[in-house]
């Protein structure tokens, strides 16, 4: 290719026809509006059609279609067939649903189209002042730095990163960690898959993760702890870091915090907390003393993606000693070089405290949610989670068919069909994975599964603003009903 010649018209990628576009704009807006509206009417989920399936593998288009018909084959091959978390009985994994007016802020966030890498702009101000009210929220301390990520799994890597880069012993930016002692973390066999990640991405190696046992309510043994960092000691290693879980994935678990940061404090090892989802249940204050010792992390990675039901993506990592962290990332090249005023001056460059140097304006949809609803609200609707998970879980007791097999401390229950338990586990486990499979191929509901001491279990995790108590009744129903079929 060999570009324009000199004398043909130059093309912008604007619309011709700008009245065209904002014609289709409103209905777009009327669209996906009524979408999430009517979201209780349809299937929770379902498969992918063959026929849209083969469309999706058609090569890239080299000539126009326009935005009409683009719209039109997004409405025919990509809305009907969505993973179901915005629907009101979705509670796989940990998500959140998102809300319409975040829909609307992700809107206005593409239409500045910012890059909060830095510069001397308003978008890293707004997103300083989100993470001054996350901090607030969790009752971290106000100079603390952060920044807001994709997600928790990757506040957990720029947590550790930065005790890493810190508490290694040796300049670990210039020589690696090849020339620190072998440095372990800790974190009990319930914590989150990200951690494992992280601490291979930063070169630790998964041997030296120590995954710690957990007692019966499914927390961190403090004990068990302790007797392994002195082991770790005694062969020469340098323990770097405690990962305390608030609210473990499988569970909903919340490790002892204030007895790991105690620990922490006397060790002199840096207290990392995923909080990922349960975090923000420090806004409701029958629940914000289940996680005390938080506010007293080096660093805290959680999600605003999760339990603050801002769509996707939102994470957050905070850090206590913002030297530190700035430290572990801040890189000056010279086309990066600061200036006095202008737009290279600013006093928050966010490419400093991670690895992102292009970086969208997250931001803004937390700081417009925020706004609209008040962080009371958020609090009344984490606790109705937790309130409608205790509801599911005494339905379960109740139910002589149906077995909890975990506790429920916060929004996630782990429970089975056992019918007249005359069955063994290992039979049990193949129903149950199918009983799952039927609710969600037939739209009903999407739990999601975990292995509970060894048992193989449905999972509810309640992240979800939409649900009310009767979804729990209608899943405890079709759970019995599909239950009794497959028992025949
Ligand atoms: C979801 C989750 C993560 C990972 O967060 P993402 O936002 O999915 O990257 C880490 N830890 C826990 C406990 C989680 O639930």
């Amino acid at each position: 290719m060999s570009g324009n010649p000199p004398d043909a018209p130059e093309e912008s990628l604007d619309p011709a026809d700008w009245p065209a576009l904002r014609r289709l704009g409103h209905r777009m807006v009327d669209d996906m509006l009524g979408w999430i509206e009517t979201v209780r009417e349809r299937p929770v989920w379902q498969p992918v059609p063959d026929d849209v399936r083969v469309a999706l593998r058609a090569p890239a288009p080299r000539l126009p279609e326009g935005a009409e018909s683009a719209y039109r084959d997004f409405q025919t091959q990509v809305l009907p067939y969505p993973m179901g978390n915005v629907h009101p009985r979705f509670w796989a994994w940990v998500m959140g649903g998102g809300t319409p007016f975040g829909v609307l802020a992700e809107f206005l966030a593409a239409a500045m189209n910012p890059n909060c890498g830095g510069g001397n702009h308003v978008a890293p101000l707004v997103e300083l002042q989100v993470l001054d009210w996350c901090k607030e929220m969790l009752g971290f301390p106000a100079t603390g730095s952060g920044l807001l990520v994709s997600g928790g799994s990757v506040a957990n890597m720029v947590a550790l990163g930065v005790a890493r880069n810190s508490r290694a012993g040796v300049d670990v930016r210039k020589h690696g960690v090849r020339a620190a002692p072998p440095l372990t973390v800790y974190g009990s066999e319930e914590i989150h898959s990200s951690v494992q990640k992280s601490v291979e991405l930063l070169g630790l190696g998964s041997e030296s993760l120590r995954l710690v046992p957990v007692d019966d309510q499914f927390e961190i043994d403090v004990a068990a702890l302790e007797r392994m960092i002195a082991a770790d000691r005694a062969a020469g290693a340098r323990p770097l870091a405690v990962v305390g879980g608030a609210g473990t994935v499988k569970t909903g678990a919340i490790d002892d915090l204030a007895r790991l940061a105690d620990l922490c404090a006397r060790e002199d090892i840096w207290f990392h907390v995923d909080g990922a989802f349960g975090a923000v249940a420090a806004l409701v204050p029958e629940l914000r003393p289940r996680l005390a010792g938080m506010e007293r992390a080096d660093s805290i990675a959680f999600d605003l993606h999760k339990w603050m039901y801002v769509p996707f993506e939102a994470g957050c990592v905070l850090v206590r000693e913002a030297e530190s962290h700035r430290h572990a990332f801040s890189v000056h090249p010279d086309y990066l070089a600061r200036a006095e005023r202008g737009l290279a001056g600013g006093a928050f460059w966010p490419e400093e405290y991670g690895m992102q140097l292009t970086r969208g304006f997250r931001a803004l949809k937390v700081w417009l949610s925020f706004k609209e609803h008040g962080l009371d609200r958020y609090a009344r609707l984490i606790a109705q989670n937790v309130a409608q998970a205790r509801y599911l879980a005494s339905l379960v007791e109740r139910t002589p068919e149906l077995e909890l097999v975990a506790p429920v401390p916060l929004n996630i229950v782990c429970f089975r069909w056992v019918g007249d338990r005359s069955r063994d586990d290992a039979t049990l486990d193949a129903l149950n994975a199918e009983l799952l499979m039927r609710l969600q191929e037939r739209g009903i509901a999407a739990p999601s599964n975990a292995t509970v001491r060894g048992r193989y279990a449905l999972r509810v995790a309640n992240t979800n603003h939409r649900t009310r108590r009767e979804d729990m009744d209608l899943l405890m129903r079709e759970v019995c009903r599909i239950g009794a079929e497959l028992a025949g």
